[in-house]
């Protein structure tokens, strides 16, 4: 489903990423962990369309993302990737001025075209899903970081993305907070939610993850299933990673 080939990124001089390979299936979920400035985020971006690359490419589905193509042309792909992944970050980025039923129902309305009791009744179905229902008409400010969170996860999923894309969700928040977010989350793994998920939340990803991929050096450095990566990990970059999480 999605096919990164060695996607190369670079900030001016800095090769952020220097030939990322991955694979994803429908279904996985996969849990991207790696030392602070080791790409994730920007990998992230990259898959998303939110940054563009100097080589490789990245195909999600039908779709291709690669350095040589036309702004054009990459606008009209980007499009389409961002119908089929949602994305939900560190900070909560609800908008702040709407209440949660109304951050849920902007894009359905607005990007898919639902009427607006449609919308409704999908942000409705989503909210309860989160745990959130009872909180139709509160605004982001008048909730705790990780109500917020559950709230962005419900509107990411009112696109009914085929993808969703974490990036560190928990990290903002306390531990009882992380719980209740890694809770929806791990329901949504269940569910058979494709994910891909940055992480620091160890536990969780050896927990809820089907593949583990280790970033280090720009590239993936080693790949496989949670047991296997945190029991008998292979590459020196995963050793000292887990050693730091201890
Ligand atoms: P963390 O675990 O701390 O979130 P990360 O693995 O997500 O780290 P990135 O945020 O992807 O790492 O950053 C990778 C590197 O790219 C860092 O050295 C960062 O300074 C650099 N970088 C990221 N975005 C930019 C940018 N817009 N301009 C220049 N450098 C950038
Ligand atoms: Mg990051």
């Amino acid at each position: 489903m999605i096919a990164v080939d060695g996607l190369v990124k670079r900030f001016g001089e800095v090769a952020v990423l220097r030939g990322v390979d991955l694979m994803i299936a429908k279904g996985e979920v996969a849990c991207l962990i790696g030392p602070s400035g080791s790409g994730k985020s920007t990998f992230l971006r990259c898959l998303n369309g939110l940054e563009r690359f100097q080589g490789g490419r990245v195909a999600i589905g039908d779709l291709v993302l690669n350095a040589v193509q036309s702004p054009a042309q990459h606008a009209t792909a980007v499009r389409g990737v961002c119908r089929r992944m949602g994305m939900v970050f560190q900070g909560f980025n609800l908008f702040p001025h709407q209440t949660v039923l109304q951050n849920v129902i902007e894009a359905p309305i607005h990007v898919l075209g639902l009427r607006r009791d449609e919308a409704v009744e999908r942000a409705r179905r989503l909210l309860d899903r989160v745990g959130m229902a009872d909180r139709l008409d509160a605004r982001p400010r008048e909730l705790s970081g990780g109500q917020q969170q559950r709230v962005a996860i419900a509107r990411a999923l009112a696109m009914e993305p085929e993808i969703m894309l974490f990036d560190e969700p928990t990290s903002a928040l306390d531990p009882r907070m992380t719980g209740e977010v890694l809770a929806v989350m791990t329901d949504l793994a269940r569910e058979g939610q494709t994910m891909i998920v940055v992480t620091h939340a160890m536990a969780f990803a050896r927990k809820v993850a089907t593949v583990v991929h280790v970033f280090g050096d720009g590239r993936v450095v080693e790949s496989g299933p949670p047991l296997q990566v945190f029991e008998a990990p292979a590459h020196e970059a995963t050793r000292s990673l887990l050693a730091e999480a201890q």
